[in-house]
This record gives structure tokens, C-alpha cells and sequence, in this order.
């Protein structure tokens, strides 16, 4: 029957909210929690692509209940007017993947990465993260349980951190590399101080993933090839191949998953 169709969904009836939407791995995931039978907000710095992106969803989903709102991570009020419409629209929150990032073109080494290019990428990649944890905390510790809804307690939200920060980067890019270690370290410690509250964090490590921003970055065949270099399947990821893992960590397939670095990275880490 359709009932029991859609109990199986992973996500069914899960209030979900995905931060830099609009290309990338945050669109896959969008698709990939409409298909698991989430309500999905999406949001974006781009406020264009973000309806677009929400249209998408909506196309390819007729059942799924969607919608694009602009933010821009990096603005605390932004955030927290996100998360308000998510209750307003769908009554609750119980799913925040905070993937909004940059990876600035200009970003360098330690000698030669303006000033500039480090405040920014400090402001969106680490305290757009922290802005997403508190105001996810704030809403999902309303959260109650509802068995027959399949909606436990509390809440998941996922941090998108990098592989680099378990190994340096050839090509470099230090103000990203910093700001993902402090993803890193900022996740686990939510993840032990809201436990208890039954609101788990993870951090999803991926490797390097054929998208705009890596492709932007990546702008030589030698910066290309210096890095695909190290990927031991030969080839970059592609942005569904994080969504999917995106679903699990947001599913309560992952309920003891708390805390860890969770990588998606082909092998890259393990391999020299
Ligand atoms: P992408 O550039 O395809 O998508 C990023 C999205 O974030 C864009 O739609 C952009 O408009 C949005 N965005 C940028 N600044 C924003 C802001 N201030 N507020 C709200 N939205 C903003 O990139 P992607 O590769 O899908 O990256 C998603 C996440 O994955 C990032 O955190 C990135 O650092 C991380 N990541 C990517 C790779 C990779 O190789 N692609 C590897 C490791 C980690």
C-alpha cells in the first residue's frame, strides 16, 4: 500500500533544511531527501538558482513538498529566518545539513592568500556553520517524539567539512583547509555537548567532487591533474555520491552515528 511505500522512505515526514542549495552537492542532496520522503527547505546566497533549484525538486518529485528561500550564511539573521520559515511552513526541524562553502580562486598559500580572501572564507565556511548548529539546536530541542510518524527526538545536522582536513593539499588553499579543520572541531564538540538532547553531529568529509566550486578552483590541467592524481578510483566523485551518504546521516538509519568524520572520499585518505 502507498502507507506502508512511504513509511519506508528514509526520510519520511522529516523536516529538512539545506544550506548553499543551489548547485553542487546541496541540489543532489535536495533531490535525494525529496525522494526519501522529506519536506525540503532550500536555501542559497543566490536567490535565483535557489527557486530554481526548489522547482527542480518539485518537477522531479510532484509529491514532495519543497521551497527556495535566499540566505546568505555568513548573516546570523538570514540563518535564523530560515529555520523560522522551515517551522512556520512545516511545524518543525529535524534535519540541518549546513553545506554552504566556498573555495575562493584567489585562496593560496601562507605567503600569498590576501587577507581578504581569509576573512571571507572564515565568515561563510565557519561561522555560517556555527550560525546553522545554533539556530538547528534552537529549533529541534522543541522537537517530541512522534512513533507513529517515524519522527524520533531531537534532530541530525550534518557539517560539510573536506578531506583536506586529514591531509594537506597539493594545490594550496590554506584559508579553506583552516576554516574545514574548524568545521571538524566545532562538530565534534556539538556532537558531545548535545547528545544527551538527542540532537546528533556529524561531519561528512568528502574527497574532491566534480562541482562548480572544485572545477572553479581547479582552473589549469596542472592544478587538475595535480589532484586527481591522488584520487585512487581514477576519477573525482560526483556530487550524488554525497547525497546518498547525506541521507543516511540524516536518517535514523544513523542513530548512533555521532560525532565522527564521515568520509566520502573514494579512498583518497587512506591511500599514499
Ligand atoms: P558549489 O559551488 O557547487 O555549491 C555551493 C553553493 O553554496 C552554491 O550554490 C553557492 O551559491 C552557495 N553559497 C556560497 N556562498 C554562500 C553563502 N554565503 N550563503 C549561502 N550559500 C552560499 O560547491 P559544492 O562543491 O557543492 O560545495 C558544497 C560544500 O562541499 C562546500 O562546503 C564545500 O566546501 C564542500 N566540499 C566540496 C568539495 C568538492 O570537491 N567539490 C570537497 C570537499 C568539500
Amino acid at each position: 500500500s502507498l502507507t506502508s511505500m512511504s513509511a519506508r522512505l528514509r526520510l519520511h515526514n522529516k523536516v529538512a533544511i539545506i544550506t548553499g542549495a543551489a548547485s553542487g552537492i546541496g541540489l543532489e542532496t535536495s533531490l535525494q531527501f525529496a525522494a526519501e520522503g522529506a519536506r525540503v527547505v532550500l536555501s542559497d546566497v543566490n536567490e535565483e538558482a535557489v527557486h530554481k533549484a526548489a522547482e527542480l525538486v518539485l518537477k522531479n518529485f510532484p509529491t514532495s513538498e519543497a521551497f527556495g528561500i535566499k540566505a546568505d550564511v555568513s548573516k546570523e539573521t538570514d540563518i535564523a529566518g530560515v529555520v523560522e520559515a522551515a517551522v512556520v511552513k512545516f511545524g518543525r526541524l529535524d534535519v540541518m545539513f549546513n553545506n554552504a562553502g566556498i573555495m575562493h580562486p584567489a585562496d593560496d598559500d601562507a605567503v600569498n592568500t590576501e587577507e581578504k580572501i581569509w576573512d571571507l572564507t572564515q565568515a561563510i565556511n565557519v561561522k555560517g556553520v556555527w550560525y546553522g548548529c545554533k539556530h538547528a539546536v534552537i529549533a529541534m530541542r522543541n522537537n517530541k517524539p512522534e512513533p507513529e510518524k517515524g519522527l524520533g527526538i531531537g534532530g541530525s545536522v550534518i557539517n560539510v567539512a573536506s578531506f583536506v582536513c586529514k591531509v594537506g593539499a597539493a594545490t594550496p588553499q590554506l584559508a579553506y583547509t583552516a576554516s574545514k579543520g574548524a568545521v571538524l572541531a566545532m562538530t565534534r564538540e556539538l556532537a558531545m555537548v548535545h547528545a544527551r538532547e538527542g540532537i546528533r553531529f556529524n561531519s561528512l568529509c568528502p574527497g574532491p567532487i566534480k562541482t562548480p566550486l572544485l572545477m572553479d578552483f581547479l582552473n589549469t590541467p596542472e592544478k587538475l591533474n595535480r589532484r586527481l592524481v591522488h584520487c585512487p578510483m581514477g576519477r573525482f566523485g560526483e556530487a550524488v555520491e554525497q547525497a546518498k551518504s547525506v541521507v543516511f546521516l540524516a536518517s535514523d538509519d544513523s542513530s548512533y552515528v555521532n560525532g565522527t568524520d564521515f568520509m566520502v572520499d573514494g579512498g583518497l585518505i587512506a591511500c599514499y
